[in-house]
């Protein structure tokens, strides 16, 4: 499962992440951000994010940081 952070001081409201995401879960803010543009936001209540990190290699502006949670009982090596 996959957390991702949107920095809006970065963010142009381009779509390039909200069309990469495998999973459909971002989309267009109706609300203006910092930047004047509408954000993208993770709608995500299901969890189904996968943490892929495809929504951050696509973004020009890297205003997407994307974490993996550890699964419980994995050990790193
Ligand atoms: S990390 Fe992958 S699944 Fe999660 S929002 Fe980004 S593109 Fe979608
Ligand atoms: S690709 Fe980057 S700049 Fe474009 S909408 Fe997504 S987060 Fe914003």
């Amino acid at each position: 499962m996959g957390k991702v952070v949107i920095d809006e001081e970065f963010c142009k409201g381009c779509t390039l992440c909200i069309n990469a995401c495998p999973q459909h879960l971002l989309r267009t803010a109706k609300r203006v951000g910092k930047t004047s543009y509408h954000p993208a936001e993770l709608v995500d209540p299901e969890g189904k994010c996968t943490g892929c990190g495809l929504c951050a290699l696509v973004c020009p502006d890297a205003a997407i940081q994307v974490y993996r949670e550890k699964k419980a009982g994995v050990k790193e090596k």
